[in-house]
């Protein structure tokens, strides 16, 4: 007899400080690596590395919005467990402190010959900033 599939995902978002979701949910799209991916019930086990950007996910009746940056989501048919070093809910985004981090990164990648430039690292900085600016865009939009 072939099992069912399932037709929920249960969903644990933790970082190293706190677990930020734990729900059972209808779809989650995580940031990946090589880009977005959307994860329905039932969905063929993988492990992905994150990238900074929005990680959402889908209830009944609402989509929740979180500003993730490095780590790593395992996805099995009915679960999905993210570990990313840092998550914010779109209300815990402090918008002006996001803007001065994409800004100081900005001002340091202007001058790319200055030899006390760590370049990976203003440029992580930047990735970051952009992924919390966009996701309180974005859930402020829906
Ligand atoms: P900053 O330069 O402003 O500190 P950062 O990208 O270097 O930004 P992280 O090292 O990614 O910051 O995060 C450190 C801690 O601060 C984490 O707990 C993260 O959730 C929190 N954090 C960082 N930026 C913001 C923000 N704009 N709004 C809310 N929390 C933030």
């Amino acid at each position: 007899m072939t099992e069912a599939l399932p037709t929920e995902i249960e969903l644990a978002v933790v970082t190293p400080d706190r677990q930020v979701a734990r729900e059972r949910v209808k779809s989650v799209t995580i940031p990946g690596k090589s880009g977005y991916l959307g994860v329905l019930p039932g969905h063929a086990p993988l492990l992905t590395e994150l990238s900074p950007g929005t990680l959402s996910y889908s209830e009944t009746s609402k989509t929740v919005f979180l500003a993730v940056t490095w780590g790593f989501a395992e996805v099995l048919p009915g679960h999905v467990i993210v570990l990313a070093n840092t998550a914010e809910r779109p209300e815990e985004i402090d918008l002006a402190r996001a803007e001065r981090a994409k800004q100081r990164a900005e001002e340091r990648l202007k001058n790319l010959s200055d030899p006390e430039l760590d370049q990976e690292r203003a440029r992580e900085a930047l990735r970051r900033a952009i992924a919390r600016i966009e996701t309180a865009r974005h859930a402020k939009s829906v």
